[in-house]
């Protein structure tokens, strides 16, 4: 099976998290992009979801708390193909208790070929791009029958 082109509606799912000294930047760039969000589905860690639904006044999908879970869920959201856009401040500065599950949902995303944007930069980049605004074909590898571990599970010899 090949990747195939996986049509993303205008109305996106975006995900936004932020690691706690990226709070405040992720904050204020929200606000400044507030009309620009609002017409999607927002989703969020805990505490970011929390801060963002208050900052902004709409409506976020607030998963567990990014140390206890939160990431993970929206790693799986990216691999089930529900969240299709991600704005990840994650704090290159201090090690995080959960730096597993950080570098797993970085992981998924690249894996699963979704925008995604890291700093303040990007995220303008991204929000700013006639893409945003439109529908979009986005390449969707298929790992549907390939096996990752070369065991076939059937047995060969015969
Ligand atoms: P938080 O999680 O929004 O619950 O603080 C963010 C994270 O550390 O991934």
């Amino acid at each position: 099976m090949k990747p195939h082109r996986d049509r993303v509606d205008a109305k996106r799912h975006i995900a936004l998290v932020a690691h706690d000294n990226k709070k405040v930047e992720l904050l204020e760039w929200a606000s400044y992009n507030r009309d620009t969000l609002a017409p999607h589905h927002l989703y969020a860690t805990g505490t970011t979801g929390t801060m963002l639904e208050y900052e902004l006044g709409l409506p976020v999908q607030r998963f567990l708390s990014g140390p206890v879970g939160g990431d993970q869920q929206i790693g799986a959201k990216i691999a089930e193909g529900v969240i299709d856009m991600l704005f990840f401040l994650w704090d290159p500065l201090e090690a995080q208790p959960h730096d597993p599950d950080v570098k797993a949902l970085l992981r998924l995303g690249a894996v699963w070929n979704i925008p995604m944007a890291s700093n303040v930069a990007t995220a303008d980049f991204l929000i700013s791009s006639p893409l945003f605004a439109t529908q979009y074909d986005r390449v969707v590898p298929d790992f549907g029958q390939r096996d990752w571990r070369g065991v076939t599970g059937q047995d060969d010899s015969s």
